[in-house]
C-alpha cells in the first residue's frame, strides 16, 4: 500500500482504526498528545470502565482480537435498581442468554489494541505528540513534542481525526471556516467514585449487573472492575437544589449520601475525601454535518461525542471503524470516494444515537421507577416473543443488534406508541388486550430485514 496514513489520537477509537488499517497493510502514525498509558498509571476519577455492547464486539471480532478482548470482561445482565431503603430490583436488559452488556476497563482496552496495533508491523504510536496546527490546502501538520516543546511540520496523505470530544482536528477545521460542528454542554456533570474490592468476598455488590440510584433528578450507577472493586458514578444538576454546585462541603456531600445512598455509603471509604479530589466531569453532545474535508476524516468522538446514558459512544465508535473499513473494500482503497460517501452514511446515525442517548439519561434517572414504565418493557418482551422479526423493543435493537441506529430510533418511535396504547391505564401484563396488540404490530411494524438481527 503507497498511501500513508497520520492520525491524531491514539484513544479507543484511533487505536482500533488503526489495527484495521495495519491489517490492510498501510503504513500508520498515530499521534497521541498524551502518555502511552501501559506505561502510566492513569489519576483518579477518570471513566475507568465502560460498557462494551454487540457494535463495539462485532468490530473487535472483524480485526480478530475478540479472544483476547473477552478476558478483560464482566457481563452485565440488568440493571441493579436499588430504591432510598436499599430494596433491590433486577430489569433484565434482554430476554436471551447472550443478551447482556460488558463492563470493560478502559485502560485494559485501549492497552491491548495499541498491542495489537503495533503487532501487524505496519503501526507506529507516537506518544506525548500534541497537534497544534493544520494546513489543509498544502497538506501539512504542526505537531508539538509535549517532553521537550519542540514543533515540527510535516506533509501528511491522509489525515484521520479520532482525537475526542474536545477534537483539535475539528477545531481547526471550525478555525479555518468550515461550518457545520456543535457542540452542547449538558446542564448536568458527573463525578467518579469507587468501591473497593472486599476483604472477605471480593465483589460487595451483585456482579454482574449495571447498578443504578434513579432519584430522579440525578442518579448514582456502579460497574464492575475484574479486582472485584466498581467505578461508581453521580451524575447530577451543576447548579439547583441538589447540584454539584451546592454540595460543596464535606458535612454536605456525607448528608446528601446518606439520604439518598445510604446502602452504598459503607462501602465507599472517605466518600466526600473522594468527591473533592476527584474532577467532576462535563459532558456534552457534538455534531458534525460533515465529517469530511479535503484529505481530513474526523470520526469517534471527534465528530459525534454523545452523553453517555446510552452506553454507546464507544461502541458507536467501533462501528465508525467497521463502516470505513467496510468503504474501503467497496471502493478498492480509493480513499477520496471513501471519506466522500463516509459522512451520508454514518451522520443519520450518530445523530440518532446522540438523540437516544439523551432520551436514556430520564429513562435511568427517573422512568425506571415507574410501574407503567415497567408495565410497557414485559409488554414490550411480550411482543418480541410473539413477532421476533417485527418488534424488538429499543434498548435492545440498539445494544444486541447492528440495524442502522437511525432505523431503530425510527421503529423506537412507533413502537413507543403502540406500548402507550396498550398499556394506557393497565394495570398489569394480563389486563393487555393482544388483539390489538397484534393488529397494531401488523399496521405499523414492517419486518425487520434479517441482516440487521444480530
Ligand atoms: C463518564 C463516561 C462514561 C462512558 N461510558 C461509556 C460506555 O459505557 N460505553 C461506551 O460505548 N461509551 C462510553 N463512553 C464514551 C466513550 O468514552 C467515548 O465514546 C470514547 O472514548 C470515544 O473514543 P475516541 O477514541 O473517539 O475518543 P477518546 O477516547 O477521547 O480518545 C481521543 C484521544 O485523542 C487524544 N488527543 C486529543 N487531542 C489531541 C491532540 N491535539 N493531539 C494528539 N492527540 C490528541 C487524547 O489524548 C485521546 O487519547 C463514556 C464516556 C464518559 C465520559
Amino acid at each position: 500500500m503507497s498511501q500513508h496514513i497520520t492520525m491524531i489520537g491514539a484513544g479507543l477509537v484511533g487505536s482500533l482504526m488503526s489495527i484495521y488499517l495495519g491489517q490492510r497493510g498501510y503504513k500508520v502514525d498515530v499521534h497521541d498528545k498524551l502518555p502511552d498509558i501501559r506505561n502510566t498509571t492513569i489519576p483518579a476519577g477518570r471513566s475507568i470502565n465502560l460498557a462494551l455492547a454487540n457494535r463495539g464486539i462485532r468490530a473487535l471480532q472483524q480485526v480478530g482480537v475478540m479472544d483476547k478482548v473477552e478476558r478483560l470482561l464482566i457481563p452485565m445482565k440488568g440493571r441493579m435498581l436499588h430504591d432510598v431503603t436499599g430494596k433491590l430490583t433486577l430489569q433484565p436488559y434482554g430476554q436471551k442468554d447472550e443478551e447482556v452488556i460488558y463492563s470493560v476497563s478502559r485502560a485494559g482496552l485501549v492497552s491491548l489494541l495499541r498491542d495489537e496495533a503495533e503487532a501487524t508491523g505496519n503501526v507506529t504510536f507516537h506518544f506525548e505528540s500534541k497537534l497544534t496546527e493544520i494546513d489543509p490546502d498544502n497538506k501539512t501538520l504542526t505537531l508539538k513534542n509535549e517532553k521537550t516543546d519542540v514543533e515540527t511540520s510535516q506533509q501528511y496523505d491522509i489525515l484521520l481525526g479520532t482525537d475526542g470530544a474536545g477534537s483539535k482536528t475539528r477545531r481547526t477545521l471550525e478555525s479555518l471556516g468550515v461550518k457545520g460542528f456543535s457542540s452542547d454542554l449538558l446542564e448536568h456533570s458527573y463525578k467518579e467514585l469507587t468501591i473497593p474490592a472486599g476483604s472477605e468476598s471480593p465483589f460487595q455488590i451483585e456482579k454482574e449487573a449495571l447498578h443504578i440510584w434513579p432519584r430522579g433528578g440525578y442518579m448514582l450507577i456502579a460497574l464492575p472492575n475484574l479486582d472485584g472493586s466498581f467505578t461508581v458514578t453521580l451524575f447530577m444538576p451543576n447548579k439547583g437544589k441538589i447540584s454539584f454546585e451546592t454540595l460543596n462541603t464535606r458535612p454536605k456531600v456525607e448528608d446528601f449520601f446518606n439520604e439518598n445512598f445510604s446502602d452504598v455509603l459503607d462501602l465507599i471509604p472517605n466518600v466526600a475525601e473522594d468527591f473533592f479530589t476527584n474532577p467532576t466531569g462535563i459532558l456534552g453532545t457534538v455534531r458534525s454535518k460533515n465529517w469530511a474535508h479535503g484529505d481530513v476524516l474526523l470520526f469517534g468522538d471527534a465528530s459525534h461525542a454523545i452523553v453517555p446514558f446510552h452506553g454507546q459512544g464507544m461502541n458507536c465508535g467501533f462501528e465508525d471503524c467497521s463502516e470505513l473499513h467496510r468503504l474501503l473494500n467497496k471502493h478498492s482503497d480509493d480513499w477520496q470516494k471513501v471519506i466522500n460517501e463516509f459522512t451520508s452514511v454514518r451522520r443519520d446515525n450518530a445523530d440518532a444515537i446522540a438523540d437516544m442517548a439523551l432520551e436514556n439519561y430520564v429513562e435511568m434517572r427517573d422512568s425506571v421507577r415507574d410501574p407503567q414504565f415497567q408495565l410497557k418493557k414485559a409488554i414490550a418482551f411480550k411482543l418480541e416473543q410473539r413477532f421476533p422479526t417485527q418488534f424488538i423493543p429499543r434498548y435492545s435493537m440498539v445494544m444486541f443488534h447492528h440495524m442502522p441506529y437511525s432505523e431503530a430510533y425510527r421503529r423506537g418511535k412507533v413502537q413507543s406508541e403502540i406500548l402507550s396504547q396498550l398499556a394506557n391505564d393497565n394495570q398489569s401484563i394480563d389486563d393487555i388486550d393482544w388483539l390489538l396488540a397484534s393488529k397494531l404490530v401488523q399496521d405499523k411494524l414492517n419486518p425487520i430485514s434479517k441482516e440487521f438481527l444480530h
